[in-house]
């Protein structure tokens, strides 16, 4: 009798490429996807410890789906990694599996009911070496997108940021596997892919391999691959020479993403972002002159500790300069074993909540004027889905990454449009097709 898994992921794309690795495996061992977690032999949470938030958020569903169910529960991700045996003391998993053995899970499921092992949690090298191997691997889910992972881990220490605790050191992969597993998607039909890493920029610096803008170009190169978008860029390391290889490949997403965190220079330091806000506006400035067209957006965070109204306001009024397409905001929350744990909090919670409100008004209205200024423009878009309020629109993304709502129909999914932009509905952009 066929045995069922369920994966609920949590968290950044890192973590939704960790669980199709973790689909593929389970697949191989000969266990098939359930349609519900109620109809799974095991559930595997793919969890988030970026922020306390996502944490809850995670505890909440495996006790909720623990309660009700006799199945393997595995914890896998960044909180397995972070609250290890823990979480099998509290009853709450069978099992914890940390990111460098998640893409073996299948393996080690068999392990655990064969042995009883129930933590799977190093961080040695020797078991990074599955991931390596992994990414060659004969793909079967043929998909019209799909993610890259070309770094893993982290050696910045943001002095609020728990990744370099939970993932690890920065391992680049083989420029030459990344292009050549490219290639092979690219003959599966993907058109779309998305180079991930937490900081993309520093692609090679531990194993002396090509820059970034370098692997950049050659995936550009790869015959078939239609968009190709990168995530997530650090300003202390991204480089004029990665917008001069975007403006001469058509192929690259003009849309940036390049966290600013704060516009205060004391508030980057205290976070040991190792950069300037003029750093930051240079960046602006060459991307405007080399790319023209282009979005740009950004992570914030208010109420880091010491964070004065001086501050906060150089925040904003960076982000009235840079006038974002989009910002994800959040206000500062403490994490365990990072740098900043140990600085006293200064700013109270109504505080950082009003001083949040008050940026994402701001953010608001930014966005929206960003998108009006898109109408009347002709651009192609990549269709993703069906429209969720009508059988006769599709909805995707433009090259610029704005949401896009245009007629059509279900063959139209995964294939790139061309649109001329009508309307703005929300965050949305509404347009027609054109020839
Ligand atoms: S660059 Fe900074 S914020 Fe990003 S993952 Fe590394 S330590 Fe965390």
């Amino acid at each position: 009798m066929s045995k069922h898994y369920y994966i609920e992921t949590f968290g950044c794309q890192m973590n939704k490429n960790d669980s199709e690795l973790m689909e593929e495996n389970l697949q191989r061992y000969g266990y098939v996807p359930a349609q519900a977690e109620k109809d799974a032999d095991i559930v595997i949470f793919n969890t988030c410890s970026v922020r306390n938030h996502a944490e809850n958020r995670a505890l909440a569903r495996i006790r909720q789906v623990k309660k009700r169910t006799g199945k393997i529960i595995a914890v896998a991700g960044c909180m397995a990694q972070r609250l290890g045996e823990r979480l099998i003391a509290q009853g709450l998993a069978d099992m914890v599996i940390g990111p460098y053995q998640s893409p073996i899970v299948g393996e080690l499921i068999e392990i655990y009911i064969s042995s009883g092992k129930r933590a799977f949690l190093s961080q040695n090298l020797r078991d990074f070496h599955h991931r390596l191997q992994n990414l060659l691997v004969q793909r079967n889910n043929a998909s019209w997108h799909r993610w890259v992972t070309i770094t893993h881990g982290c050696e910045n220490f943001c002095a609020y940021c728990v990744v370099p605790y939970v993932r690890g050191r920065l391992i680049s992969f083989s420029s030459r596997t990344i292009v050549e597993y490219v290639r092979t998607l690219a003959a599966q039909g993907a058109k779309e892919i998305t180079l991930l890493g937490q900081n993309v920029n520093q692609f090679g610096h531990d194993s002396g391999d090509i820059p970034f803008h370098s692997l950049l170009e050659n995936v550009a190169k790869v015959p078939g691959i239609q968009k190709i978008n990168f995530l997530t860029s650090h300003p202390k390391d991204f480089r004029r020479e990665t917008l001069e290889v975007i403006r001469d490949n058509p192929n690259i997403s003009r849309a940036i993403h390049l966290p600013l965190q704060s516009g205060s220079n004391d508030i980057l330091r205290a976070m040991n972002r190792q950069y300037t806000i003029e750093h930051y506006y240079r960046l602006i400035e060459e991307m405007e002159h080399i790319l023209g067209d282009y979005a740009i957006s950004t992570d914030l965070i208010v109420g880091f500790p010491g964070e004065s109204r001086a501050d906060f306001e150089k925040t904003i009024e960076a982000v009235r300069r840079i006038c974002f397409d989009d910002a994800f905001t959040y206000a500062y929350s403490p994490r365990e074993g990072t740098a900043a744990y140990a600085m006293a909090e200064t700013i109270s919670k109504e505080e950082k909540s009003a001083r949040l409100n008050e940026l994402i008004a701001v953010q608001r209205e930014i966005s929206r004027m960003k998108l009006q200024k898109r109408i009347n423009r002709n651009e192609n878009a990549l269709v993703e889905a069906m429209s969720k309020k009508s059988q006769k629109e599709v909805m995707g993304k433009t090259f610029l990454n704005h949401p896009v709502v245009l007629p059509g129909g279900r063959d139209d999914i995964g294939q790139f449009v061309r649109v001329k932009i009508l309307k703005v509905v929300g965050n949305t952009l509404y347009a027609e097709r054109i020839a």
